[in-house]
């Protein structure tokens, strides 16, 4: 009998903390790294042959919107074929509870399936546990959901004993073991809470040492204004601050990133504990109607707005128009852009999501450099229409095009930005890196080969240069192949 169920032999270790890469071999037992040795015996044990390959902590990806892809499609392919082991959900204000909340998110990526019922995030983490999905799930309380339920879509502020009701929905989320709260102040109704609101919401995380994430109000010109808020947010709630998909959108904003990434450095300087996430593109993507609020507020026809850069990427009940931009619907159906908009709104409702091409490649390459950066896909988990590439490619991207090619960042450095610092930023024990007793979340890769293969046009590919993925100890993907295998669990934190 071997004292190990698998040792993988002859890869390259990097241990997720930036140290660079070491040969090593690395031995699991049940669900831990039970040994890392420069040669270990494999008797009995099952045997990798990973010469030439790289071994890495399994990719955390702290930036989804997977609450209800890993219930209602738990094999999650989009995402462990990536590399991805963990996934923290609950991000933008959307969260998996209160559930009648919850049911209107699903809707928007997973039309016409129903939620299985549960009560709270308690009751969330606790379905998790007994119909796991492949990868491991951490949840943040999302803002969102919790203003929706206390005070529908009302524009006011809540009256102290609205604010204790919503308070008791973040606290029953917090003493379930979420690791936070997010807030998306673009969207209907989050983006009406102002920030006192904010950060007496985001004061209850503060129990178990949760952060606060957050969608900011104004990712363009408004930009600066908004990592002012997001920090001044953190610090009057006492808590870390998230800022998510760190960016500047729209053509009159490119640049900004330099003066936002000094915003970080000062609050840093003084004391603030801020960083940020980025998904490695030059697109965004998000629900049409959050777009059509922005157009009709700001006009339609330049920057951010401009209606060639928004593409529909998801139109279930019209996917003739999936692939289309807003501009080239308005001039077949000879409207005006913001007309076409909201005919695709009337006729698909929240499922109509959207590309939209907003950024430079000079600004995502600034942001990806700065040591306050960690990587999170953001992805649309849609087996549907055109989602952004980001859901199957961000990890493979980031590795292949931002690290090989370019050399925007050595590649250990990229690795503990997907790994060992994402793991201690959200406080998910024991994850994250390669150390004996730790998880035996892994993937094996070849770092001369990660590419992503997903585009906007064909969207629906894992990227290449993966072979082997790990959760748990357990083989979830094979050449690049999923097992079938689900052995995710729920991550809480306390
Ligand atoms: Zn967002």
């Amino acid at each position: 009998m071997s004292a190990y169920d698998r040792v993988i032999q002859g890869a390259t270790l990097f241990d997720g903390t930036g140290a660079p890469g070491r040969r090593a071999d690395l031995a699991i037992r049940g669900d831990r790294i039970a040994a890392i040795e420069p040669a270990i015996e494999a008797s009995g044990a099952a045997r990798v042959e990973a010469s030439g390959l790289a071994l890495a902590p399994g990719f955390l990806d702290v930036h989804t919107h997977d609450d209800f892809a890993a219930v209602l499609m738990p094999e999650m392919g989009f995402k462990v074929q990536g590399g991805v082991t963990s996934v923290v959900v609950g991000n933008c204000g959307m969260g998996a509870a209160p559930w009648h909340q919850a049911c209107g998110y699903a809707a928007a990526f997973h039309p016409g399936q129903a939620l299985p019922q549960w009560d709270g995030y308690a009751g969330y983490l606790a379905h998790l546990d007994a119909a796991p999905a492949s990868c491991n799930v951490a949840a943040l309380v999302g803002l969102g959901a919790v203003r929706a339920a206390v005070l529908g879509g009302e524009s006011r502020a809540p009256s102290g004993g609205e604010l204790d009701a919503m308070r008791a929905i973040v606290r029953e989320g917090v003493e379930a073991g979420c690791v936070g709260v997010s807030s998306g102040l673009i969207y209907e109704p989050g983006k009406h809470a102002q920030l006192a609101e904010l950060a007496a919401l985001a004061a209850e995380a503060h129990a178990n040492g949760g952060l606060y994430a957050t969608h900011m109000r104004d990712e363009g010109a408004g930009l600066l204004d908004s990592v002012r808020e997001a920090i001044a947010t953190g610090e009057r709630a006492g808590v870390p601050i998230q800022i998510s998909h760190h960016k500047a959108a729209g053509r009159e904003s490119w640049g900004l990133v330099r003066e936002s990434l000094a915003l970080i450095d000062a609050a840093r300087a003084r004391g603030v504990d801020v960083l940020a996430d980025q998904y490695p593109y030059t697109a965004a993507s998000t629900v049409l109607a959050a777009v059509v609020s922005y157009f009709a507020a700001n006009g339609s026809g330049v920057g951010r707005g401009d209606p060639n850069d928004v593409v529909l990427s998801s139109a279930p009940k019209n996917p003739d128009w999936e692939g289309r931009s807003i501009a080239s619907l308005a001039a077949q159906w000879g409207v005006e852009p913001l007309a076409a908009a909201q005919r695709v709104l009337d006729a698909e409702g929240i499922s109509a999501t959207v590309v939209i091409h907003s950024m430079c490649e000079d600004d995502v390459r600034t942001v990806m450099r700065h040591p306050s950066t960690m990587i999170g896909s953001d992805g649309l988990p849609m087996l549907h229409g055109k989602p952004h590439p980001r859901l199957y490619g961000t990890f493979a991207r980031v590795l292949g095009t931002y690290v090989r090619e370019q050399g925007v960042l050595p590649l250990e450095a990229a690795i503990h930005r997907m790994t060992g610092m994402s793991a201690q930023r959200f406080g998910l024990a024991d994850r994250g890196l390669l150390r004996v007793g730790a998880f035996a979340d892994l993937v094996l890769f070849d770092p001369a080969r990660i590419a992503d293969v997903a585009t906007y046009a064909d969207p629906h590919h894992p990227p290449a240069g993966i072979a082997r993925v790990f959760v748990n100890g357990t083989e979830v993907v094979r050449d690049g192949a999923h097992t079938g295998a689900r052995p995710g669990r729920s991550l809480r934190k306390h």
